[in-house]
């Protein structure tokens, strides 16, 4: 059967360069969003433990009651009202209409929107939003912000974040005026971590802990390694001769004489882009996959028992037009993931 083989080696060789670049371990989480990007929620949450990360973070309640029992605090960005919120989750404030739906007690993360405009508070809403936390007796344990380019080397990031800092005086300011403890401040996202020098009281590292990352310039380097690898298992075999053409609408044809052809068991309703007659695309181990790829199975020029479909996403990102992350994230949860 096709499989997921995660490295916790590569897992802990990229959380190691980006504790080495943001100062420690306390002021890293992890971002474990949408099956930790197509890697395997609970898994990715073992081993990110097991390093020692303390801090996650998640889309809904659903993502964080499994892995709950792994760290310290774990974020929820997207989930506006929920019953029975453990000690360790919590949830991010997208809007100042939202507060008033959070149950007592819950710990919050106020989202500001310094200049993404898709969630958040606008900074001049800040003081309303204090207000409304401490009438609804919310806890308020973080506030924190998005880039919308830290991957495109302009000045979009630093002029985003000059706005954060001036958010955080003013929170700061309020939290001394009304003696309240001073929240924890984040901001980054992976680019965003590789290019700044300052890091806020923690980062949100996404797609470098699977080992990509998204600035083009070398000094931003973190020097990454992938940590997803895709097999799949050979179900049939055969010999074709050079008029003899493979799989549906019959566009997949051999560029060798008499070459054996294996079909195995990953497809596009695993979650992989379909291939078609168009894309050329190789193997990590250099093998043609011949002609349109069909719902489970695709056709590759080998005779291998079982087959790399990939251990760096990127040239199938490439031929397919897309990021790295739309390809990891799409991977089925049905497809098994083991560990190395
Ligand atoms: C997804 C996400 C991240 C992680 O981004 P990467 O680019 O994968 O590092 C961090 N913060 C928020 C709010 C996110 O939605």
């Amino acid at each position: 059967m096709a499989f997921i083989e995660i490295s916790s080696k590569n897992l802990f060789h990229n959380l190691k360069q980006i504790e080495n670049k943001v100062g420690s371990k306390d002021k890293i989480s992890v971002c474990l969003k949408n099956n930790a990007y197509g890697h395997g929620l609970e898994l990715m949450a073992k081993l990110c433990s097991e390093y020692g990360v303390q801090r996650a973070v998640v889309l809904n309640m659903t993502e964080a009651n499994i892995i709950y029992k792994y760290f310290k605090s774990i974020i929820v960005l997207l989930e506006t009202s929920s019953e029975n919120i453990k000690e360790n989750i919590e949830i991010v404030i997208n809007d100042v209409k939202n507060i008033n739906k959070i149950p007592k007690d819950t710990k919050v993360h106020l989202k500001i929107d310094t200049g993404m405009h898709r969630n958040g508070i606008k900074p001049k809403d800040i003081n309303q939003a204090f207000d409304l936390i401490q009438k609804n007796e919310l806890r308020l344990e973080g506030v924190m912000t998005h880039f919308k380019s830290a991957d495109v080397l302009d000045s979009t990031l630093f002029w985003q974040n000059d706005i954060f800092q001036k958010c955080k005086k003013e929170i700061i300011n309020l939290c001394n005026k009304e003696n309240i403890k001073t929240p924890l401040f984040s901001s980054e996202n992976s680019s965003a971590l590789s290019r700044l020098n300052k890091h806020e009281d923690f980062v949100r590292a996404g797609i470098s802990i699977y080992g990509y990352c998204y600035t083009s310039h070398k000094s931003h380097n973190l020097g990454l390694k992938p940590i997803l690898s895709l097999y799949a298992d050979k179900t049939s075999s055969r010999t074709l001769n050079p008029n003899q053409k493979v799989g549906y609408g019959g566009h997949g044809a051999s560029t060798k004489e008499h070459s054996k052809i294996s079909t195995y068991d990953i497809g596009y309703g695993d979650g992989l882009p379909r291939l078609n007659e168009n894309d050329i695309y190789y193997t990590a181990d250099n093998e043609k996959i011949i002609g349109r790829m069909s719902m489970s199975v695709i056709s590759i020029e080998s005779d291998k028992k079982r087959v790399l479909i990939f251990n760096d996403v990127q040239s199938l990102a490439k031929i397919k037009d897309t990021i790295s992350y739309d390809i990891l994230v799409s991977l089925s949860p049905y497809i098994q993931r083991v560990c190395k």
